[in-house]
């Protein structure tokens, strides 16, 4: 089974209904990680859709300033998800500077709620990466995804050591700094990603929307870096995310569909 670890199914507008065709058709298990309030509302209506989509709640940190001061308005959406995502840090693409201490504040909130909780998180670093570290060392937190990763390879390897999971995405097709990090990535931790509808679009600058099959060129480029064959590298991934989600009593739904 194919698993998109890390897509924004609630963006998808018009193509929702294709999208989820081919959620369905291909057989991708996928995790649906909100950005806010009105995007975990929408990715619950789709989740009930289809039992290959697992939506989780998360404020993204584009989105931390305007919840910082209420943080415990959030607390029954986090009981209901069964994971956390997307939280993280992002200090390179939002030039804001004065959200980053809403942004350091809503995610220490998320990360002792998913300790709290036990459930996995699901990370955006962008130049966070090393503050980022601390915080799931300081709260014990073991079980995490680090989405997209594309920070510093010393912090890459701590993450490792640590034991972090990381979903490759679409930019191995196009970057060789990615392809880097995609070979060092030893295999028990290894997912994959397509960050749909949106990822495409913004890498290549024009208006493709990113397909729920773009998981499919995530596997192939993988397979090739890693001298393995696309089968190998799907079933890899599939081994590492039901290692993840083994024994999670709040994905006890989830596992038979993973594991088939
Ligand atoms: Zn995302």
């Amino acid at each position: 089974m194919l698993i998109d670890a890390h897509v924004h199914l609630d963006k998808y507008g018009d193509l929702l209904d294709d999208a989820l065709r081919e959620i369905d058709e291909q057989r991708i298990f996928t995790v649906a990680t909100a950005m806010d309030v009105p995007s975990y509302l929408e990715l619950q209506k789709i989740g009930d859709r289809s039992n290959l989509v697992l939506p989780t709640f998360g404020i993204h940190p584009r989105r931390a300033a305007e919840y910082a001061s209420q943080l415990r308005d959030l607390g029954r959406y986090i009981e209901a998800s069964p994971a956390i995502g997307e939280i993280g840090l992002d200090f390179h693409w939002v030039k804001d500077t004065s959200t980053y201490g809403a942004q350091r504040k809503v995610l220490e909130y998320f990360i002792a709620a998913a300790r709290d909780q036990k459930k996995f998180v699901n990370l955006h670093t962008k130049a966070g990466e090393k503050e980022i570290l601390d915080l799931l060392e300081k709260y014990d937190v073991r079980r995490a995804i680090i989405h997209w990763y594309s920070g510093p390879m010393d912090i890459l390897r701590a993450m490792i050591q640590y034991g972090c999971y990381f979903t490759i995405g679409v930019e191995v097709l196009y970057s060789d700094y990615i392809k880097e990090i995609a070979k060092a990535v030893p295999d028990h931790l290894l997912l994959t990603e397509t960050d749909n509808p949106g990822a495409l679009r913004w890498l290549k600058k024009n208006d493709e929307v990113g397909m729920p099959a773009a998981i499919k060129k995530v596997v192939d480029a993988l397979s090739q870096l890693r001298e393995s064959t696309p089968k190998k590298i799907e079933s890899l991934v599939q081994t590492n995310f039901s290692r993840l989600i083994a024994n999670d009593p709040w994905l006890h739904t989830v596992s038979p569909v993973v594991v088939s």
